[in-house]
């Protein structure tokens, strides 16, 4: 089901724009009353990864909104002209000063109600002491798997992804699985 935020004015010309169905496609879409561009509105991606050293597993305390002071794993919007491989292992760097090997792809959430798609791969850090607060985090820290502060994770995808990886590592099988989070709650 496709919804559209409210574009008043066109990104090309500033002109008004008009909801409505372009000649040849299914959906309603901003159209510029003047030049005719149309401004479509897709799903964002969000790259993200767990970064390990053995049993341990990153988190960074968020020192921006939303959720500032929270714990999350490294993870953000995917960039033009990068592979999300690419946008995994560069939110990594960003957040935590970490750089990661051995990335697998771990789990795809649809996010509907919030026209995102999240992509989180695992991954090893390089050096165990090789992280530190990135700009956008008050402080990194590995965590044993009993250590979690589970009560201020800072979104639900995290806190989904954060169990799901726990008991898989009791089983040592990481399988990929592709989630529907339905809540309309941010991520
Ligand atoms: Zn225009």
């Amino acid at each position: 089901m496709s919804k559209q935020n409210l574009i008043k004015y066109c990104c090309h010309c500033g002109a008004p724009t008009t909801l409505r169905i372009p000649a040849g496609d299914t959906f309603e879409r901003h159209v510029c009353d003047t030049c005719d561009h149309i401004q479509y509105q897709n799903p964002k991606v969000v790259c993200g990864c767990i970064p390990a050293w053995g049993n341990r597993i990153l988190l960074c305390r968020r020192a921006i909104e939303p959720r500032k002071g929270f714990w999350t794993l490294p993870a953000g919007f995917m960039e033009n002209g990068e592979t999300i491989q690419q946008g995994a292992a560069r939110e990594t760097i960003e957040e935590a000063c970490a750089k990661i090997t051995g990335q697998t792809l771990y789990r795809i959430y649809n996010l509907p109600k919030i026209d995102q798609v999240y992509i989180m791969f695992r991954g090893q850090l390089t050096e165990e002491d090789g992280f530190a607060a990135g700009t956008e985090s008050l402080e990194v820290q590995l965590f044993e798997t009993d250590e979690i502060p589970w009560d201020k994770i800072a979104f639900q995808v995290i806190q989904i992804t954060l169990e799901d990886y726990l008991a898989d590592q009791k089983s040592g099988q990481f399988p990929v699985l592709i989630k529907n989070i339905v809540s309309s709650y941010r991520c």
